[in-house]
């Protein structure tokens, strides 16, 4: 198994994780690497090749969160990962643990988000560059498009066979795990050749699987019902911008980020990783909270086929959320905050050994 700590927050909670997984002794091997700042001091590169080809020899890889520079710098390791490994179905369960502080009961949602295209495909125009320029004046003469002199340029493809896959793949997901319902956010109202194609294809893929309801909605719409009625979503799938928004939003639902699992799967490789960032508010503290990462491991632990030691390291997780005593801050704690370590702890000696 490739183990990426990341930076930030990420090797302090991906020891922990490692520390849970080893504890089950279900014979997982690690083989580490840096990826993001650390690999950058070392190799000059955020994503150094070895990386990728440790991914593409274990086929899984379980993943701390690595920094992405605002506005400029290195590109996205996590957007050049899902790309290169066509990783197409970021999948983030979302469900409230017993004992976990949160505004609402019994939430259970999976967000299913598309990967690998939209404004996350990189089709970027710098303001005030040549490119930029000559696209302005082809949009002008082409259509009569007016672009602002000091407007930067984002595009936004969206593909029917990029839709097709993703939502079947959330059908999928639905009738494998005895779910209802798929609801589909899109804005094809306004973005009519992007998202209207991804509510096109959507709906001719409904109509395959009959056995699993289907519902369209338009994202902002869908945002309110979230917040106001939670328990009443089911399976979600989104383009990768609102699916991004979409699944932070959910984390906040059922107690924040520290709690957000994650996976995005491909047809040959799938990487694990929890919904949060960096977190460099916290980086370098011990306190940030590794339940997400340790619950991507449980995810990761069902993927390969290890259900037993998956079911045994959910079961731990969920013994020292609803017991309640060891806590980091992000869960507010009735007494003292515990550390990242403390949680690891609580979690190796909840889980049922062997
Ligand atoms: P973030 O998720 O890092 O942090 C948002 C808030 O949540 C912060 O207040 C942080 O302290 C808190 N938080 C996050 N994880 C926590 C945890 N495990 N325990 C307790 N509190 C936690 O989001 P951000 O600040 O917008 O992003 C920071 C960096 O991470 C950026 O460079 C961003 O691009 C990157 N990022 C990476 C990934 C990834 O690697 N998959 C995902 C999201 C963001």
């Amino acid at each position: 198994m490739t183990l990426i700590p990341g930076d930030g927050v990420g090797p302090e909670v991906a020891e922990a994780t490692r520390r849970a997984v080893d504890a089950l002794c279900a014979g997982v091997e690690w083989d580490v690497h840096d990826a993001g700042l650390p690999a950058i001091e070392t190799f000059g590169t955020p994503l150094p090749d070895h990386v990728m080809d440790s991914i593409k020899a274990t086929g899984v890889a379980l993943k701390g969160p690595v920094t992405t520079p605002v506005g400029g710098g290195f590109r996205s390791v996590n957007v050049a990962l899902r790309q290169e490994l066509d990783l197409f179905a970021s999948v983030r369960p979302c469900r409230i643990y017993p004992g976990v502080p949160s505004r609402f009961e019994d939430v259970d949602i999976v967000i299913v988000r598309e990967n690998t295209e939209d404004l996350y495909e990189g089709i970027e125009f710098e303001q005030g560059t040549p490119e930029l320029n000559k696209l302005r004046g082809y949009l002008k003469y082409m259509h009569g498009f007016r672009l602002a002199e000091d407007a930067g340029v984002s595009v936004k493809p969206i593909s029917i066979t990029a839709t097709k896959a993703i939502v079947d793949y959330a059908f999928h997901y639905a009738r494998r795990n005895s779910r209802a319902k798929v609801l589909l956010g899109h804005k094809a109202n306004i973005m009519k050749f992007s998202d209207g194609i991804w509510l096109a294809t959507a709906e001719e893929r409904a109509g395959h699987y009959t056995d699993i309801g289907f519902e369209a909605m338009q994202v902002d719409e869908l945002a309110m019902w979230l917040a106001w009625y939670p328990q009443e979503q089911d399976v979600i799938v989104l383009p990768n911008l609102y699916g991004d928004i979409i699944s932070d939003l959910c984390a906040g639902l059922i107690g924040g980020l520290g709690v957000a699992p994650g996976m995005n799967l491909g047809h040959d490789h799938a990487v694990f990783e929890p919904t949060h960032g960096s977190a460099p508010d916290i980086a370098g503290r011990g306190i940030a909270n590794p339940i997400a990462m340790i619950l991507s491991a449980v995810l990761m632990l069902a993927h390969i086929g290890q259900d037993d030691a998956a079911a045994r390291l959910e079961l731990g997780v969920a013994r020292v959320l609803a017991d309640g005593k060891v806590r980091t801050a992000d869960l507010g704690p009735a007494g003292p905050p515990a550390t990242t370590a403390e949680v690891a702890d609580a979690v190796v000696a909840a889980t049922d050994s062997k």
